[in-house]
């Protein structure tokens, strides 16, 4: 059973279909990229999947519990889905051990094992007590993806969450964080727009165009035999 099922999404906005059909699959310890140029739907896509968003059709499933369609509607909070977007959005008043902690009950003092899990997974353990002004955009970035996983949420949602990061530090980053995700074997869905970024992390690639996706596979099916030539001419300038 996958871990993530998404089944026809359609969203409309004042009439026009910004999203249209999308179906797809992530699998325990996947990493699924929602591939695409800017304004093709993949945000709008994520949101509905978080909760924040309604869509007008379609289901989604999360270890084959429905968590909405027409009439079900489970709340964000309760989806066992997590959340990481592009402005790491740490709580500048809280110690790191705060932000890691943020969403287990009971804060820092009740997850202290957890936390130092996580904070040495991401090399962090000497930030423990470090606000968030303190840090680096990358070091930044690492503590967003450890108070991310700290709830282990069966499925993490990530939208383009590299993108305000220094261009000569993202692979790194973009390596470390594969590594942590496929350890804690959450089903990741990663929106980018970059091809680079969902070939380099990407177990499956889902190919979004004008809110449908045009095309899902392996990244060496996508980048061997692009659907069309738009499909080729999106990975070519691949770096
Ligand atoms: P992407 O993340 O791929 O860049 P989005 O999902 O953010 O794309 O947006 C897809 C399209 O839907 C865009 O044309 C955008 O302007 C439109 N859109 C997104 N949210 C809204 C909204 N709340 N109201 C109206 N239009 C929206
Ligand atoms: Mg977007």
């Amino acid at each position: 059973m996958p871990r993530l099922d998404v089944q026809g999404l359609t969203r409309r906005f004042d009439g026009h279909a910004v999203v249209r059909d999308v179906s797809f699959q992530v699998q325990a310890g996947q990493v699924a990229c929602l591939l695409g140029p800017s304004g093709c739907g993949k945000s709008t896509t994520l949101r509905i999947v978080a909760g924040v968003d309604i869509q007008d059709s379609g289901r989604i499933l999360v270890d084959g519990r429905l968590i909405c369609d027409g009439r079900t509607r489970v709340p964000p909070e309760r989806r066992g889905i997590g959340l990481m977007f592009q402005d790491f959005a740490l709580f500048p008043h809280l110690p790191v051990r705060e932000n890691v902690a943020f969403g287990l009950a009971g804060g820092w003092k009740a997850n202290r094992d957890r936390v130092a899990e996580l904070l040495d997974r991401v090399r962090m353990t000497r930030h423990i007590d470090s606000y968030p002004h303190e840090l680096s955009g990358g070091e930044q970035q690492r503590i967003a993806l450890a108070r991310a996983l700290a709830p282990r949420p069966g499925v993490l949602l990530m939208d383009e969450p590299f993108s305000g990061l220094d261009e000569r530090l993202r692979d790194g980053i973009r390596d470390e964080t594969l590594a942590l995700l496929k350890e804690e074997g959450t089903a990741v869905l990663l929106v980018t727009h970059e091809p680079h970024e969902a070939m380099r992390m990407a177990d499956q690639i889902l190919l979004m165009r004008d809110g449908r996706i045009v095309q899902q596979g392996a990244p060496y099916n996508l980048y061997n035999a692009p659907v069309d030539r738009q499909a080729a001419g999106f990975f070519s300038d691949i770096n």
